[in-house]
């Protein structure tokens, strides 16, 4: 299959508000910055990423729905973002009812993978995917469809709780339908120095999971999160707050591995 010498990465964790979005955007924006070629698949109907991106919902009248029903390509969707080299392919609501629309098809976890190996796809040097919060069919199409899994961790209390079902649901899809599908890392997000539990979960989870883990840090930023009020990435919007310097550097590391594994 691997016949592109594209990434796809996509972005997973079943629980809501761990950063997952705000990686998706950031980390997006950074390739780009660099010179990679990028696209963002918005796969939540909450369309978070699509917002955060400044693409009006009023401008989306095709989406990855479209996509994954097969009825228009990547080029008939895609828009582009106030990012050189970033584009988008928006959400719509339209994604609520897939699910059921497509429940009864043999290829339904295929129709992402089918669509990101495809010429057109082929354009793109970087397509990240930005999953909903469950493991839905969406989020099996998007691990379905990628090279490997970027996986955003809150750095709270409860951080691993949840994980060793995500990494269970890693190995099925890896059993079944994507053998090569690998762990791309996992990134401790919303990082408080001034909170001494939050160095303990950051100790406690290198500790379990060890080279997994990015050295960066993403901190709890104020303007990271105002940046999608703006419809802007933290980079565009501030790039000298810690937060765009943390996420420039986890693209750092996150093309590092990718060289590596290109190497071995
Ligand atoms: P998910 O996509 O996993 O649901 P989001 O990326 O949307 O999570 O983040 C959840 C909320 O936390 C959003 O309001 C977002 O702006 C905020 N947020 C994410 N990362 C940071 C950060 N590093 N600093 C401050 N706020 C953040
Ligand atoms: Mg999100």
């Amino acid at each position: 299959m691997a016949s592109h010498s594209n990434r796809i990465i996509t972005i997973a964790n079943q629980k809501g508000g761990v950063g997952k979005t705000t990686t998706a955007i950031n980390l997006a924006t950074a390739l780009a910055a660099i010179g990679e070629s990028v696209l963002i698949v918005d796969l939540d109907p909450q369309g978070n990423a699509s917002t955060g991106l400044g693409i009006d919902r009023r401008d989306r009248k095709l989406s990855s729905y479209d996509l994954l029903m097969g009825t228009h390509g990547i080029f008939d969707i895609v828009q582009q973002t106030a990012v050189p080299n970033l584009s988008i392919l928006p959400s719509t609501m339209d994604l609520l009812g897939i699910e059921m629309e497509i429940a009864g098809e043999s290829d339904r976890v295929f129709r992402l993978r089918r669509a990101l190996f495809s010429e057109e796809a082929a354009q793109y040097s970087y397509i990240l995917v930005d999953c909903p919060p469950s493991f839905n069919l969406l989020t099996m199409n998007a691990m379905t469809a990628a090279h490997s899994v970027l996986v955003p961790l809150q750095c709270e209390f409860f951080a691993l709780e949840g994980l060793s079902q995500l990494l269970e649901t890693v190995d099925q899809i890896r059993r079944t339908v994507n053998p090569s599908l690998d762990i791309q890392g996992i990134v401790l997000t919303m990082y408080d120095s001034r909170n001494n539990l939050a160095l303990q979960v950051v100790n406690d989870v290198r500790t379990h999971l060890g080279e997994k883990v990015y050295h960066t840090l993403i901190p709890r930023n104020v303007r990271v999160s105002e940046a999608p009020s703006y419809g802007k990435p933290a980079i565009l919007y501030d790039l000298k707050c810690a937060g765009s310097q943390a996420y420039l550097q986890l693209a750092s590391e996150v093309i590092q591995r990718e060289r590596q594994r290109k190497a071995a």
